[in-house]
């Protein structure tokens, strides 16, 4: 709608528009009658003229024959020279000249000589005679005395003041025709203007339209089609306005819950932002319910939306129950809103608070409403929600950064508790770390400095060392090593362990495979990161890594923890099973916990059993720890698995690892994780030996 191509078609010139057709028309036809009339009126003025200059003449003829019969009877001469230039006189009479039978000239006057020869006789019988020609009109006449004839008069008459008539005398019809056009041009366009007023507000409106103006509405009160047109469009415009509004409540709606969407908060955010100054405080706040998403997925696309339904309407229960507590009457003008702006994260925008304290107070209650259980079907849940809440001004003056301090906030709270988390300058600070620390995690990646060090494992019995771990370390060129436990969560959080773990695994599995080329072949065992497993191709890539290191597969053994494992046996079965088939083995980590027993672990496939450093660090003193693991070292045995108890430190707690039947450890008591230079050279030393 609207576009430019309308928009100049609507924008008729005005010359173009049918007003100014309508006064041209007019204004010629006027023209054209004009023109007319005025040829006809100057016809009939001529004709009058003419008829009117002929009958004076006729009066002149009439008033002198019986001057020249009586004259020529008496043969007074004198009298009759002088009636002649009395009447000669007159501007309508050119000569005038008398004849006697012999056609002998006996008077002229006039303005124009006696013509020369006879003259043009009367024909016998007629009277008179009437010529018209250059000198004028011509018109003789027989005279008589008593019955005889006694000669003739020749009048020549000004033809011109016979013919033209008075140009001045026109003067006043044309007048009265220039001011009837002069009239006729305003009215035209004073009624052609009322003829298409109608038009030009349709066309006022169509173009409002076209201008994304849809409150535009024609007025026609003129009772007639146009009126009828103006209705039928500001209906079609009325419909199109509702049309345009739902669209835009879908658009800034979520579907599933009704509630506003994220584009609609972070608009309202910014609305509350630009009201700014006669607003005293005002809290965002992120509501996380990181539980959602698993036991939607446990539920089922259906359930799974029926439960964030009923989250959000326990959420804005909630928010209307604490509103009315904390906010009391300014709840009712400016209640809290909710939106929903992730699949499982809502917003709150809370106006006008007066201190922060109550803000904290607001959140406290919320977060104690909605951290109560609540049953579901046949189920008990707690939704475990998370606050995080910016305040503005103070925590940004703007929406984007209030919303992105709010998030900050939320993700602190994450885990912790109590779950709601004001956001701090060293928020902010630890998202710089982490930006940065993102930066150098790539760079590091980038420039190979995440390298495989080596803890040894040994027989616990002979103190030989059978193998080792790869653990992995940054090397940084300018500073010291650092441990996983400082870079693993970040790059975990930023998806990067993948490549970490990859980089390491590589590195290990060439080192091995260069000392079992130099005659020292030691099983490596590498872990594997959630992500690595996730990858489809996990089996292949694995083989791949050995074929391109050169390394036996006997050699390698993938550390895979016990929650990965469990997260979906079928799918841990099909890439394990493969890679157990070529000789690699498989080792379940950190043993204890998670919480399968080891009766669902055992419908898998694998050769070691790592009881975790938890279980190890209480003995041999801690009574239940000493019996968890003597329970599972004996049913490991009787299931066949090989049992690497890890973090022995003491040699209390290698001994009773010892008597309790584990065959193998690993920890502190026998060597820290060391570089791969010094790992070997202590094996072909053989120097470590079991306590
Ligand atoms: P983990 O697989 O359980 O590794 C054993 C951890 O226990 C290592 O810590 C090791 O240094 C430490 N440890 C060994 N003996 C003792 C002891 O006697 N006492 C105590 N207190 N600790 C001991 P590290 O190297 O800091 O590794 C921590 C975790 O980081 C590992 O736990 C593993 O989950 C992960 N990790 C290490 N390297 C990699 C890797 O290359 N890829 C992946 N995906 N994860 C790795
Ligand atoms: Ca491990
Ligand atoms: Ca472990």
């Amino acid at each position: 709608m609207g576009t430019n191509g309308t928009n100049v078609n609507l924008a008729m010139r005005r010359t173009d528009s049918v007003a100014a057709r309508v006064i041209m028309f007019v204004t010629c036809v006027a023209l054209a009658i004009g023109v007319v009339a005025v040829f006809l009126i100057l016809g009939a003025v001529r004709h009058k003229a003419q008829s009117q200059a002929a009958s004076q003449a006729l009066e002149v003829i009439e008033a002198f024959r019986p001057i020249a019969a009586q004259a020529l009877a008496e043969g007074d001469l004198r009298s009759l020279d002088a009636a002649a230039k009395a009447l000669a006189a007159s501007p309508l009479v050119i000569s005038i000249t008398v004849y006697d039978l012999q056609h002998r000239p006996l008077t002229h006057a006039g303005k124009t000589p006696l013509p020369e020869g006879p003259p043009v006789w009367v024909p016998t019988g007629s009277a008179a005679l009437v010529t018209v020609g250059e000198a004028g009109a011509n018109s003789r006449v027989m005279i008589a005395h008593e019955g005889t004839t006694v000669g003739m008069i020749s009048f020549v008459f000004n033809s011109r003041s016979l013919f033209s008539p008075n140009v001045l005398s026109f003067l006043p019809i044309i007048l009265i025709l220039l001011a009837t056009v002069g009239l006729a041009v305003p009215l035209a366009q004073m009624f052609a203007n009322r003829l298409v007023s109608p038009l030009q507000e349709l066309l006022r409106v169509a173009q409002e339209v076209s201008g994304q103006r849809l409150n535009a509405r024609a007025e026609i009160t003129t009772r007639d089609e146009f009126s009828v047109l103006g209705d039928a469009m500001n209906d079609m415009i009325g419909r199109m306005d509702a049309a345009m509004r739902r669209v835009q409540e879908l658009a800034f709606m979520d579907p599933l819950t009704a509630l506003p969407n994220q584009e609609r908060f972070i608009r309202d955010v910014r609305d509350m932002v630009s009201r700014g100054a006669d607003t005293p405080l005002s809290a965002i706040v992120i509501v996380n319910m990181d539980r959602l998403p698993k036991i939607v997925d446990a539920l089922g696309e259906e359930a799974g939306q029926e439960l964030i339904v009923q989250a959000s309407e326990r959420l804005q229960a909630a928010v209307a129950h604490v509103d009315k507590l904390v906010r009391t009457e300014i709840c009712v003008e400016h209640p809290t809103q909710v939106a929903r702006l992730k699949p499982t994260e809502f917003g709150l925008l809370v106006p006008l608070f007066t201190h922060s304290s109550e803000a904290a107070r607001f959140g406290q209650m919320l977060v104690s409403a909605l951290n109560q259980p609540f049953d579901w079907r046949e189920h008990k849940l707690t939704l475990g929600a998370g606050f995080g809440v910016a305040i503005a001004p103070h925590d940004g003056t703007d929406a984007d950064t209030l919303m992105r301090n709010a998030h900050l906030a939320a993700s602190a709270a994450r885990g912790s508790q109590p779950s709601l988390r004001f956001f701090t300058r060293s928020l902010d600070k630890q998202a710089l770390e982490q930006l940065s620390m993102e930066r150098e995690l790539r760079a590091g990646i980038e420039q190979n400095q995440f390298r495989a060090y080596f803890q040894p494992k040994v027989d616990l019995k002979t103190g030989e060392i059978f193998g080792a771990e790869a653990l992995a370390r940054w090397i940084r060129p300018d500073g010291p090593q650092i441990g996983p436990a400082r870079f693993i969560p970040a790059a975990e959080e930023l998806g990067l362990v993948g490549q970490i773990s990859d980089a390491v695994m590589r590195d290990a599995a060439w080192k091995a495979a260069a000392w079992a080329r130099e005659g020292t072949a030691i099983q490596v065992a590498v872990n594997v990161s959630p992500l690595q497993f996730r990858d489809d191709r996990f089996g292949q890539r694995m083989l791949k890594l050995l074929e391109q290191a050169g390394l036996p597969a006997f050699c390698l053994e993938l550390e895979i923890t016990e929650s990965i494992a469990m997260e979906d046996p079928a799918r841990a079965l099909r890439l394990i099973q493969p890679l157990r088939e070529r000789g690699v083995r498989i080792a379940i980590d950190d043993f204890g916990c998670g919480h399968s027993s080891l009766a669902a672990l055992t419908r898998l496939p694998f050769d070691v059993l790592k009881i975790d450093r938890g279980f190890v660090q209480g003995l041999p003193t801690d009574r239940s720890g000493c019996a968890i693991v003597e329970t599972i070292i004996t049913m490991s045995r009787a299931l066949d698995f090989e049992v690497v108890a890890e973090g022995i430190e003491t040699v209390e707690q290698a001994d009773f690892l010892r008597q309790a039947g584990a065959t193998y450890g690993q920890g502190f008591l026998f060597g820290a994780a060391t570089p791969p230079a010094e790992f070997i050279q202590q094996i072909r030393r053989g120097s470590i030996t079991a306590a």
